[in-house]
């Protein structure tokens, strides 16, 4: 079967032909690869910049961390779903018995290893996954969008983590899927408005536009702060919750943060920001960090994705076979694209 895979660390990724995986171990199944989605990790990785390097030891690998499928065969000892299931796959592989998987918070373990990242992954016709990781999928959701639930719990979690109140302003910065859906989730809390600010970002501001949010701002050109003022848009919010991973913007962010909001920072960041802590201790703000989310968030994700198809399915831009992977990431890392599934 072919698989879309990284090879060496170094940049770039090579579509190969592989085995087709035999049986599951036991507790594992085998999943029919439905749609699978590129994200910023995937281009992180294909162009190799730092922050992978754990991956060198598991080379050959097939990446794919957002993915969905059917389930074809069980291993030993699988009874909690059943073949033919439509599955979602929660990336994160715990191991069980650690502290933190002993006491309820497995998405905290010490030695978690995310499929398409450190074991094969979704970027190919079949994948071998734990049975435990599976999530199923409401019948009436199309693949396309079920696809988008790994992306969608992270954002609900940046929601979460930001402690949005109803007839909050809130600020989203990136407008990447994760801003996309951190907007869904925070008007779903009840935010009186949600402003989205991108930078030379036209696609995907426009996608937002697509999904009903009128202000959506592209700040190219100068600051967050200017950006705001020449689109009329307000300069004070109780929630603002970052997505770009943009160290700068961190500081830009927290001057347009209301006496006691809350700084939520979900974006991966190549470097240290700089903060004034004497500004931010006087106004009495907060700077959160989220990241992923627990295993309560996927099934309210999945029902959210399904009563909002015809909104969420404007995140998906593109849905081509996974022959065309390398050219679909080239228009991924160029931003003219939003969300590009892939179709092994
Ligand atoms: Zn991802
Ligand atoms: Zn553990």
């Amino acid at each position: 079967m072919l698989a879309l895979r990284k090879l060496a660390p170094e940049a770039g990724l090579a579509l190969c032909d592989v085995p087709e995986p035999g049986a599951p171990p036991p507790g594992e199944v085998i999943v029919k690869v439905g749609m699978a989605g590129i994200c910023g990790t995937d281009l992180h990785v294909a162009d190799w910049t730092a922050g992978y390097a754990a991956m060198t030891e598991v080379m050959p690998v097939t990446l794919g961390h957002e993915f969905m499928g059917t389930v074809t065969q069980l291993g030993e000892g699988v009874s909690t779903i059943r073949t033919g299931d439509r599955v979602v796959i929660r990336p994160s592989v715990v191991c069980g018995r650690c502290e933190r998987c002993r006491n309820g918070r497995a998405e905290d373990c010490v030695t978690r290893r995310g499929i398409g990242i450190m074991r094969d992954g979704g970027f190919a016709a079949l994948a071998v996954v734990p049975a435990e990781n599976c999530v199923p999928v409401p019948d009436a959701l199309a693949d396309g969008l079920a696809a988008l639930t790994e992306p969608m719990t992270v954002s609900a979690e940046a929601v979460d983590t930001a402690g949005v109140n109803p007839g909050d302003t809130v600020l989203i910065i990136g407008p990447g899927t994760i801003g996309q859906g951190a907007a869904l989730f925070a008007e779903a809390a009840g935010a009186a408005r949600v402003v989205i600010a991108g930078r030379d970002d036209a696609a995907r501001l426009t996608t937002l536009r697509a999904m009903g949010f009128a202000d959506v701002v592209d700040t190219g050109g100068g600051s967050l702060r200017e950006g705001l003022v020449r689109a009329g848009l307000p300069l004070s919010y109780d929630a603002i919750i970052e997505a770009a991973g943009v160290p700068t913007l961190v500081g830009e962010a927290l001057d347009l943060l209301a006496l006691r909001g809350v700084l939520t920072i979900c974006g991966i960041h190549p470097k240290p920001a700089t903060v004034d802590l004497t500004a931010l201790v006087r106004r009495h703000q907060q700077i959160r960090g989220s990241y992923r989310a627990p295993l309560a968030t996927w099934p309210r994700v999945l029902a959210y994705l399904a009563d909002n198809s015809e909104r969420v399915s404007k995140m998906v831009t593109e849905e081509v076979p996974l022959t065309e992977a390398l050219d679909a990431f080239a228009r991924a890392k160029s931003r003219s694209a939003s969300k590009i599934m892939l179709r092994p």
